[in-house]
């Protein structure tokens, strides 16, 4: 399937640019098993890259001007390093000019390139394009101009410009998109970076998406507000807890015993916060001990306080996972990503695939007027150059 991908992207940069490629990058999505909102929490997160991938073809152009085609939106744009980076109303060139920019303050020295990119990762669908786009053109100018970053540095920087985009998010999508490796999800420690890779081993079950093919314009606005909420409601632990620094020191108890001193929102998102980094240490667990059952379960709960706690969920992601509770072959079913919209990860016993995905596009159809999409999703490795 990437290979598709691979050759398209490399033909369109030659009739574009009449050279051959001096670089092909390949940058991937993610998945996350469990461990939602919790990252920009000092939490546990359980994710991995996927192999589905955004495709970019590199030159240098041996000027400060550089020139970027978008092939799938068959839309491109020219920017001149001596220029200021400015945001644009052409929300997909942020990206690039968030990674210029932050390539510019921390005073990288680099020129201009020729590039194009095409990928087969659903855009807005909570597989993190958007980072796999930062990811992968941090990566190519830094393979072309020998900068010398990091590959964990790749993915905080590739945060950073995401925060200059507009959304101010955790590290875990860069994080994966960067550091994922084949058949490994990694459980990053989101305090320090700490990481550690752990076997994708699921037994009898496959990771099965469904995409909602809705995402509501509440997304930015509540991702950021939750974040405040968060924050309000640290400020509280700490008053009567001092030795608090992140909700990474503080148990559901302490959480519980404030209630009656916090607004309620501000009380029901710190709950989930408590309880999801729990559940994401249980979960570690039953992978590493084969116990697939449990993990599923852990999923569902996340769903549940993702829905009625940190209140991120929609009546297209909630039916998904309520029809995913009646149905014995799945043991575990959640929104997966920010929410408002998106995909719900199912983990589905093998055999019952393609019975599941008829019967949920059929019902999904039904309620909401809207076609069903699903994908099946094997773990892959971070960003990568291609060698041909
Ligand atoms: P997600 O990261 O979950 O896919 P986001 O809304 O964070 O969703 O990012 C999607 C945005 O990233 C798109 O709206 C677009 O601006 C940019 N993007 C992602 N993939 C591509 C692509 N193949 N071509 C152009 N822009 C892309
Ligand atoms: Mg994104």
């Amino acid at each position: 399937m990437n290979d598709i991908l691979i050759n398209k992207t490399n033909a369109f940069f030659q009739k574009a640019f009449h050279a051959v490629p001096e670089k092909i990058v390949l940058s991937p999505g993610r998945i996350n098993i469990i461990g939602e909102h919790i990252d920009y929490n000092d939490g546990y997160v359980l994710p991995a890259a996927i192999d589905k991938i955004i495709c970019f073809a590199f030159e240098k152009s041996n000027s400060n001007k550089s020139r970027i085609i978008a092939i799938d939106l068959d839309e491109e744009f020219e920017i001149d390093l001596d220029d200021a980076v400015q945001l644009n109303d052409r929300v997909w060139t942020n990206y690039i000019r968030g990674v210029i920019h932050q390539l510019k303050s921390n005073g990288f020295k680099f020129q201009g390139v020729n590039c194009v990119f095409s990928s087969n990762i659903p855009l807005g669908s909570g597989l993190s394009s958007s980072a796999a786009l930062e990811c992968g053109f941090l990566f190519g100018l830094n393979e072309l101009f020998n900068l010398d970053i990091k590959p964990v540095d790749i993915g905080l920087l590739g945060q950073k410009a995401e925060h200059w985009v507009g959304i101010n998010c955790g590290i875990m999508d860069q994080f994966s998109s960067v550091m994922g490796l084949e058949n490994k999800v990694m459980k990053i420690d989101c305090r320090t970076l700490d990481f550690e890779y752990h076997d994708a081993n699921f037994n009898d079950y496959s990771l099965i998406l469904f995409d909602s093919n809705v995402k509501h314009s509440l997304f930015t606005s509540a991702y950021n507000k939750r974040r405040e909420e968060c924050e309000e409601g640290l400020a509280i632990i700490k008053k009567h807890f001092p030795e608090t620094n992140s909700f990474r020191d503080c148990n559901v108890q302490q959480v519980l015993g404030l209630q009656n001193l916090m607004p309620e929102a501000v009380f029901k998102r710190c709950r989930f916060v408590v309880n999801e980094m729990s559940r994401v240490i249980q979960a570690c667990e039953a992978l590493d001990n084969g116990d697939i059952e449990l993990l599923g379960q852990l999923m569902f709960e996340t769903h549940e306080g993702l829905s009625k706690d940190y209140e991120v969920s929609c009546a297209e992601l909630d039916l998904l996972v309520d029809l995913a509770k009646k149905e014995q072959y799945i043991i575990g079913s959640r929104l997966m990503g920010g929410g408002f919209g998106g995909c719900t990860i199912n983990l589905v016993k093998k055999g019952h695939e393609e019975e599941m995905k008829s019967k949920f596009r059929a019902l999904y159809f039904d309620a909401f007027g809207i076609e069903l999409k699903s994908y099946d999703v094997k773990i892959g490795n971070g960003t990568s150059l291609y060698i041909q």
